[in-house]
């Protein structure tokens, strides 16, 4: 059984965060130590701790998060100029909070990231 993280009690609104979209299937809120000038978490709201855990079943909510960052990017701006999405899994991957999410990061040049 995986260990409930904060981004649980986000999703549950039992805890405070700057939420930006929620449904059935996911969240989205702003990340606490923004690395640019757009930064959002998306979220799904059941608890899969890694990429590793994914599975079939939850392939509504990872489809959802992608046109939930589509939209988010929109409304953010960043949609024309670009933006990135990034997912972590585990140490190598400099994952830090084992419950899977999507980073939109944007609103600066980025840069190429596998230079
Ligand atoms: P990871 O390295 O891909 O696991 O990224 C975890 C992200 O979660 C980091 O960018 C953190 O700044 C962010 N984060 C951690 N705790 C909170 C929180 O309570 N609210 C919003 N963002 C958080």
């Amino acid at each position: 059984m995986a260990s409930e993280t904060i981004f649980s009690k986000i999703i549950r609104r039992e805890v405070p965060a700057t939420i930006l979209y929620q449904d059935e299937l996911v969240t989205a809120f702003k990340d606490i130590h923004p690395r640019a000038p757009t930064h959002i978490l998306i979220v799904p709201n059941v608890l899969i701790p890694t990429v590793n855990d994914v599975e079939t079943e939850h392939e509504a909510a990872l489809g959802r998060m992608f046109t939930v960052a589509r939209k988010l990017a929109a409304e953010a701006g960043i949609a024309e100029n670009g933006y990135r999405l990034i997912m972590n899994c585990n140490q190598h991957g400099g994952q830090e909070v084992f419950h899977i999410h999507m980073h939109l990061v944007g609103g600066k040049a980025l840069g190429a990231m596998l230079s």
